[in-house]
C-alpha cells in the first residue's frame, strides 16, 4: 500500500481522538508575565527565534525572556542576545522536559513536557506548551486525583474523562489561537506527570475515549461523593442528557467521606422558605420544612425551592439531606459531597480497590455508554 494511502487511513482513525498529536495548552493563563527564565531539565532542546534563526540550546544553560516594548528581550546565562517577536523551545528527541519559572519566584516554578512558544499580547507574556496528548492527559489526572489513591484502574478511569473533555473542547480558546489553558476553566494542568502509575494508565488506554449509544465522545462531569445515588444532569442544570441520569450507587456509601452535618438557626432556616413566598405558618409547609427527608431516594426540591439553590446558598456539601428539629436549631444530615452527576471519584475508587476494570466502573455511572478504542471510531 502507497504510503499517501497509509496516512489518510491513519487520519481516520485517529482524526477524532487527537492519538499521538500535539495540543496547544496555554501555562500560567490566570497570572501577567513580564519576565521567566527557561531551563531544559531532561534531555536536549533548540531554540528558535522569530520562526527563522535557530540555536542549539547550550548545556546547563538557563534562557531569560523579559517583555520590553511589546518584544522578548532574550538572555542566555544573563548575556543578552537580542530581541525578538516569538522564541520557540523546541525538543529534539522523545521524553525531553522543560522547567519554567517566572519572575524568578522559585514558589512558581513548573516542569512540562515537549515545547513551549513565548510570545507577547501587549500585556502579558503569553507561554503556550505543545503538548503531546497522553503527556497533557496524565498530567492532568496527576494533578486533578493524585493522593486520594495509587489504583491504575482507577486512573485509567480518570484518563478517559480527561481525554474526553480534552476531544469536546479543543476549540474552547480557539480565538486565541491555543486549544485550552491551564486552569479550572479548562482542566487544571499544574505540571507534568512523573508518578509511575498515572503514566502507565495513560499509557495502557492510550487514545480510548468514552462514547453514547450513537458512538459519539460524551460529557464527563464528575464530583467526589453521590452519597449513594447520582443525580440527573437535568436535576442540577435544567439540561437533560440521556446517558447523564440517576443511578444506585452502593460503592459511595463505603467511603471515609460520606457523611456530613450542618445545624442551622430555625429561624433563619423558616424565613429563607419564607422569603421565597412559602407560607411557614401553614402547619403543614412547616412539618415539611422541619422533618424534610430524602430516605427514599433524591429529590429535587423543598417545597418548590430547588436543593441545589438551597445548597448554594448554605454551602452544603451535596443536595442529598435530611432535616430534623434540633433544639433551636434544625439538623441537616446529608451523604456525598459535590454536585453529583456523573462519576462519583470515591465510588469509582472503591470499584477499581475491588476488582471491577476501568470500563465496568465508566458503564456504571455513565449508562448506556462505552469506552472505544480508536481504531473502532
Ligand atoms: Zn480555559
Amino acid at each position: 500500500m502507497k504510503a499517501k494511502h497509509l496516512i489518510i487511513i491513519a487520519l481516520l482513525a485517529f482524526g477524532n481522538t487527537l492519538w499521538g498529536q500535539k495540543i496547544r495548552v496555554r501555562l500560567f493563563s490566570e497570572r501577567k508575565l513580564d519576565k521567566i527564565e527557561l531551563k531544559a531539565s531532561f534531555g536536549a532542546y533548540n531554540l528558535l527565534f522569530d520562526d527563522t534563526i535557530s540555536a542549539t540550546m547550550p548545556r546547563n544553560a538557563h534562557i531569560g525572556v523579559v517583555m520590553k516594548d511589546n518584544r522578548l528581550a532574550v538572555s542566555i546565562n544573563d548575556s543578552v542576545i537580542g530581541r525578538y517577536k516569538k522564541l520557540k523551545f523546541v525538543s529534539n528527541g522523545l521524553k525531553c522536559f522543560f522547567q519554567i519559572t517566572p519572575s524568578n519566584d522559585e514558589k512558581l516554578q513548573r516542569r512540562y513536557d515537549d515545547d513551549l512558544i513565548v510570545f507577547c499580547d501587549g500585556k502579558s507574556l503569553i507561554c503556550i506548551n505543545e503538548v503531546e496528548e497522553y503527556n497533557y492527559v496524565a498530567a492532568v489526572v496527576q494533578s486533578e486525583t493524585w493522593g486520594a489513591t495509587t489504583n491504575v484502574e482507577f486512573f485509567k478511569v480518570q484518563a478517559l474523562c480527561c481525554r474526553n473533555y480534552m476531544s469536546k473542547n479543543l476549540a474552547k480558546h480557539s480565538k486565541e489561537d491555543f486549544n485550552l489553558c491551564d486552569s479550572v476553566h479548562c482542566q487544571v494542568y499544574k505540571s507534568r506527570a512523573n508518578k509511575p502509575e498515572v503514566i502507565e494508565a495513560v499509557f495502557l488506554t492510550r487514545g480510548e475515549v468514552i462514547t453514547d449509544d450513537k458512538g459519539k465522545i460524551i460529557e464527563t462531569p464528575f464530583h467526589s461523593n453521590s452519597g449513594g445515588m447520582t443525580v440527573a444532569a437535568v436535576d442540577v442544570w435544567g439540561k437533560d442528557v440521556p446517558y447523564l441520569v440517576s443511578v444506585v450507587d452502593s460503592f459511595s456509601l463505603k467511603s471515609k467521606n460520606l457523611n456530613w452535618e450542618k445545624q442551622i438557626k430555625q429561624r433563619e432556616w423558616l424565613n429563607y422558605f419564607r422569603d421565597k413566598g412559602i407560607d411557614i405558618k401553614d402547619s403543614a409547609n412547616l412539618d415539611t420544612l422541619l422533618h424534610f427527608s430524602q430516605s427514599e431516594g433524591r429529590k429535587k426540591d423543598l417545597l418548590g425551592v430547588s436543593l441545589v439553590k438551597i445548597r448554594q446558598d448554605f454551602g452544603l456539601r451535596s443536595t442529598y439531606f435530611n432535616v430534623e428539629p434540633w433544639g433551636s436549631d434544625v439538623k441537616l444530615s446529608g451523604k456525598g459531597y459535590g454536585h453529583g452527576v456523573g462519576l462519583s471519584q470515591e465510588g469509582a475508587i472503591i470499584m477499581c480497590e475491588q476488582g471491577f476494570e476501568y470500563w465496568e466502573v465508566i458503564e456504571h455511572y455513565f449508562p448506556q455508554c462505552k469506552v472505544v478504542k480508536p481504531q473502532d471510531l
